[in-house]
This record gives C-alpha cells, structure tokens and sequence, in this order.
C-alpha cells in the first residue's frame, strides 16, 4: 500500500501551524486513510527549525519573508527538501498538502503584502515536490485523491 504524503496541520495530533491552530482535516476519506495507516505527515516548517506559534511568513518574489522583513528562505527551503526527501524515501503515491501556505500552498499563496490577499502560486515545499515529479493536491481536493487510489495510484 503506497502512502500519501499529508501536512501535518491537516493529519492533527500536533500544534504545527504557525498560529498554533487545529486545523485538522475531517472529511471521512482522509480519516479513513489515516486509520490505515496510508499518510505519512510531515510539516516543513517545524522541519526548517521553526518553532510553533511562528510570524507568518509568506512568498515576496524568489524569498520568504515575515511581516518585518525577516528573510526565512533557508529555513523553509530546508523544510521542503526534507520533505521532498521522506517524499522519495517512501515512494509516496502523492501529496495533499494545506492551501495558501508559503510551503504547502499548490494552487494559491498569500501575494506577499500581508494585505489578505492571495494570488495563484504554489508555496515551496509543494514546487519541491512537482519538480521532483510527484503530484501535490490540496485539502480541496480529496475527489481527485480518492480517484487516483482507485485508479491504482496507491496499491
Ligand atoms: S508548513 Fe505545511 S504542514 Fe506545516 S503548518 Fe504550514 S501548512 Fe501545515
């Protein structure tokens, strides 16, 4: 049984988000997978040596940055290589990560003012992951998980 690789702040157990929030994914398919055991959690960011609660951070242009300007491009560039490498490590079938997060987001991310607003774009740990190869889809997108299991993409 191939496994899917989740964040972490959708898997639960662990405060990981940045806000320290439970943002844990309760959709009945991505519970069952959990119960057998299918999804292996992984969060960049605690990767990348951050610690929980953490400044939100967000995508201005090739870096990631707090609100106040601190450059965290290596720390969330860390996070995602570990996670590309658990990613191959376990052959992983595909990932569903969280939307709009500077690691994790895979169709949208904040723009980079820390005005609200989002764009489309893809967080790092996600663009990682596809230039390796693999599939990244969101919490949105459970349909299409559950199809690509059918299809085989996870025996
Ligand atoms: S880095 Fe990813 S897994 Fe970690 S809290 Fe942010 S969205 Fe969740």
């Amino acid at each position: 049984m191939k496994k899917i690789l989740v964040s972490e702040c959708l898997y639960g157990g662990r405060a990981v988000r940045y806000d320290g929030a439970d943002i844990r994914e309760t959709d009945p398919r991505f519970l069952r997978w959990k119960a057998e055991g299918r999804l292996l959690p992984v969060c960049p960011e605690v990767f990348g040596g951050l610690t929980t609660p953490r400044p939100a951070a967000q995508r201005v242009g090739d870096r990631v940055r707090t609100e106040s300007g601190k450059d965290v491009t290596r720390e969330y560039a860390a996070g995602a290589a570990e996670a590309l490498r658990l990613a191959r490590e376990h052959a992983v079938a595909f990932a569903i990560l969280k939307q709009g997060s500077p690691s994790c987001g895979s169709k949208y991310i904040h723009d980079g003012t820390f005005s609200g607003l989002k764009k489309k774009g893809q967080g790092l740990t996600a663009e990682y992951l596809r230039n390796a190869g693999f599939t990244v889809l969101g919490e949105e997108d459970l349909d299409e998980a559950a199809r690509l299991l059918a299809d085989g993409d996870g025996d």
